[in-house]
């Protein structure tokens, strides 16, 4: 050891870039801000180069995703791999095998042909065939129980030591300096910022900070103050010997039925999988030293994968076991990776636990990473893999491990459409939960919120049905949907992320990030989107003014983090605005439909009239006996007043709207119906129309962007695009398949054998009897005379291009009453 620190050149003093981790991550991260010109760049690690996750990795590069951009991210490692070999003259072993799926089971079928569907919205192939090809493809394989199976082409394997030495090499021949056998131990900090990163080495200074420790990521994130909840399971996987007559050009294989992938190494197989109970490690700490580790065999666990590997391929069975390899990997409690800009601190990014797939993420993540620094947004939207997307309550150690052990036993089960997870549920709750929960209330979870998706009737199991068709709670949704559209609902949207932001400069604050007016008289509700200076959305909210310099902000629920981070990032530093959580303050009941008015009305003195009591503003009521303030809105398209109650409240509230509402045909709702109602009415929502790679033109918004105000963010951008015209349509199409149909996310719509986009949000609109789907088409070929398709699970639907993005009630007759 000593000799070989000898070697290692003394550490820099600062660089603009410090990047902590030389696995894959770490290094594609450095290679991409050289290659888009940044040359200050540093990689501190403490073992060397590989000796973390990647140096065991099996080597599968799979692209398909249930994501669509997470998928277009890994098509990217792909096209960067096929040429990092000729770029650096490193072998990378990268081989462009092709990637055999197989399905035993209709419902795998199904999502197989989803994966072709959305592959071919960008262009990537990806072939459905019979077992009787896929044993062409792969003759090693027995077609027991096989019903189909599809073939990508393009997805392959490499070494994941030589790609992460080539990206190295490619960053280091652009100017970036890699410290191997340097531990960082702690970190400098100056206010809101790492001002220098300690290591066993002496110190370096740094503009920039980036976390990419992989398994280590939640210990060095604690020193940092970050909160990085990425769980370590053991993975392993199994090497046989040469095995006699192997094709030599055997595609990789997924038989996600069986829980398994292949891959063919030297003549031989590597055959690993995702066991349905996993065995997490190091959950409070992985050992500095765990360098170029591997845990101890564990082939008592791995027989529930070998046994089923035997009979899907019997040459296993005779095959020479060369080893079983088990190295912990970082999974993470939503399967996904974190990355982007930690929310805690101003200059540190993270991009770590890639839930076994690193390898294949490595090249399209270290690009991702480069962009988000140098440019303060990825070019893809990847709020899935946002770091921004957890909440308080993950930052629960026990929490994070217990849904991040049943999202590893799903790795490869079904992922069904609705699926809700049934591990640590039940954490944050509404004042309402129990009296919902007695009238049938079948729950969901969002950002760890339980909230009722819809009601099952006295005699109706209260649970969801899992499937691809028609699920048992569709009728139920529909009446709940007839209720609010002829008489009157109850919603508890009491997850709302809520916010109060307060002090002298807090007009002028909200005035400078929004797109809209927000200097309205007090008591108006202004609903604007807050932009980049690109002119795309960086969120959707209402903004209610309550008081000359107070005004409350309510955000959907899961994009509180986000949203927070976004005003304290723009925060002024001179103390004149303060922001103030109050999700938790305060309960929220919608009580939406015709009847609305007269139930509230008869609760209060207030006089909640059209007159006393606009659309678009919000006012104190006393409601029987407690203090409510609503706002007046519509998030479904019906007369309807949001209660935002005391907490303490809110119970009585809902039993006197409850026993009031009688007379009127109350009914409970639940985010399904909202759901369906919302489509509707043309509405679109944060994360599904509305994200960083739309303007509010593109959405249909432009009635939210006062360009005529003074300076804010992304107005430069905007008015360009208002005075170009926005490239992109948000526009309603809708099939009439004579049925309700179950639409897969993000289908390609098509006109003219060209796919133009892909599906949005979709449904069923149990008012209009339609299916709807919201897609952005390019303006130019925004014509409904036109003859437009979607495809969804490989079937093509005829669809009809709507002239309004609204379906209901464009005159917007039910809400101004
Ligand atoms: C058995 C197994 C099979 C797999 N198979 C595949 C596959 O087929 N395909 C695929 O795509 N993915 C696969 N993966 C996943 C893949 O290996 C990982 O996702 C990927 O290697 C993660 O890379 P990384 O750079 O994030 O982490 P790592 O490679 O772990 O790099 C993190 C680095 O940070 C360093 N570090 C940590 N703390 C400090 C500190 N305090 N100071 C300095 N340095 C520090 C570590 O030494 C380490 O080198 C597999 C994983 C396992 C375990």
């Amino acid at each position: 050891m000593m000799k070989q620190l000898n070697k290692i050149p003394a550490l820099q003093d600062g660089a603009q870039v410090v990047i902590i981790g030389g696995g894959i991550i770490g290094c594609s991260t450095a290679y991409h801000l050289t290659k888009m010109g940044w040359k200050d760049v540093v990689i501190v690690e403490k073992g060397e180069l590989t000796s973390g996750s990647t140096w065991h990795a099996a080597g599968l590069v799979g692209q398909l995703r249930s994501e669509r951009n997470i998928t277009r991210m890994l098509q990217y490692s792909v096209s960067l791999y096929d040429q990092l070999e000729t770029e650096t003259g490193l072998a990378t072993g990268w081989k462009m095998s092709g990637c055999l799926h197989l399905a035993s089971t209709r419902e795998r079928m199904y999502e197989l042909k989803k994966g072709a569907t959305t592959a071919r919205s960008f262009g990537l192939e990806m072939q459905i065939i019979s077992p009787g090809e896929a044993h062409d493809l792969c003759p090693i394989i027995s077609l027991d129980n096989i019903i189909g199976a599809a073939f990508m082409p393009t997805d392959g394997q490499a070494d994941p030591a030589g790609i992460t030495q080539a990206l190295a090499k490619g960053a280091r021949n652009r100017g970036a300096k890699i410290y191997e056998h340097t531990l960082v131990t702690g970190f400098e900090f100056d206010n809101n910022r790492v001002s220098a990163v300690q290591t066993d080495r002496g110190n370096i200074k740094c503009e920039i900070l980036v976390n990419c420790t992989g398994i280590w990521g939640y210990q060095v994130g604690k020193m940092l103050g970050v909160n990085t909840p990425v769980v370590p399971f053991q993975h392993q996987f199994l090497v046989t010997e040469a095995i006699e007559g192997l094709p030599p050009n055997l595609p990789t294989i997924r038989d996600k039925d069986s829980l398994l992938y292949y891959k063919e190494e030297v003549g031989g197989l590597v055959m690993g999988g995702y066991e349905r109970n996993g065995i997490p490690w190091g959950v409070d700490g992985v050992p500095d030293d765990f360098t170029s580790q591997l845990l101890d065999a564990d082939f008592d666990h791995f027989q529930q994968l070998s046994e089923p590997a035997m009979q899907r391929t019997p040459c296993l069975a005779e095959a020479g076991i060369s080893r079983l390899v088990n190295g912990p990997e970082g999974f993470t409690p939503d399967g996904d990776a974190i990355m982007g800009p930690a929310p805690e601190l101003e200059n540190v990014f993270v991009a770590l636990g890639f839930n076994a797939f690193g390898i294949a993420a490595g090249g399209g993540a270290g690009r991702m990473m480069a962009e988000w620094i140098i440019e303060g947004e990825p070019s893809l939207d990847i709020w899935p893999l946002d770091i921004r997307r957890f909440g308080p309550y993950h930052r629960s150690r026990a929490y994070n491990v217990e849904r991040t052990r049943e999202v590893y036993g799903k790795h490869y089960t079904i992922h069904w459409p609705h699926e809700e997870h049934r591990s640590a549920r039940g954490i944050r709750r509404s004042p309402l939960y129990f009296p919902l929960k007695e009238n049938g209330a079948v729950y969901g979870a969002k950002y760890g919120w339980e909230r009722a998706n819809w009601f099952a009737p006295q005699g109706t199991a209260p649970e969801d049905e899992l499937t691809f068709e028609i699920p048992n709670w569709f009728e139920h949704v529909a009446a709940e949907h007839q209720n609010a559209r002829e008489n009157v609902v109850l919603i508890d949207q009491s997850s709302f992320c809520k916010f109060e932001v307060e002090g002298p400069g807090a007009l002028a604050f909200l005035n400078r990030l929004s797109a809209n007016q927000i200097d309205r008289p007090v008591g108006k509700v202004t609903y604007t989107q807050m932009c980049n200076e690109r002119g795309t959305i960086e969120c959707d909210l209402t903004v209610g003014r309550l008081a000359n310099d107070r005004f409350m902000l309510v955000v959907g629920t899961a994009f509180g983090q986000r949203a927070m981070w976004w005003l304290n990032h723009h925060l002024p530093a001179h103390g004149s605005v303060s922001i103030r959580e109050m999700t938790s303050a305060y309960a929220v009941i919608n009580v939406i439909g015709p009847k609305s008015r007269e139930l509230l009305q008869s609760l209060t003195n207030s006089d909640i009239s059209n007159a006393g009591f606009p659309f678009s503003t919000c006012k104190n009521l006393a409601v029987g006996h407690a203090p409510v303030m609503s706002f007046r809105l519509s998030y479904v398209g019906e007369l309807g007043y949001e209660l935002y109650i005391p907490m303490e409240f809110a119970v009585y509230v809902y039993e006197s709207l409850w026993a009031a509402g009688q007379d009127f045909g109350v009914k409970n709702a639940g985010y399904r119906a909202i759901a369906s109602m919302h489509l509707e009415k043309g509405y679109a929502d944060w994360g599904s129309e509305l994200t960083p790679e739309y303007t509010p033109f593109d959405a249909g918004l432009g009635f939210c962007v006062a360009l005529d105000k003074d300076d804010f963010i992304g107005k430069k951008a905007l008015a360009r695009i208002k005075s170009e015209g926005p490239k992109w349509k948000l526009c309603t199409l809708t099939i009439d398949a004579g049925r309700p149909l179950m639409l897969q996310g993000s289908a390609p719509v098509i006109s003219n054998a060209e796919v133009l986009g892909v599906t949005a949000s979709c449904g069923y609109g149990h008012t209009l009897k339609k299916n709807i789907c919201y897609a952005y088409i390019p303006t130019e070929k925004d014509d409904p005379a036109k003859g437009f398709e979607i495809e969804s699970y490989q079937e093509v639907y005829p669809a009809n291009l709507e002239p309004g993005r609204v379906l209901y009630d464009p005159e917007r007759k039910k809400i101004l009453v």
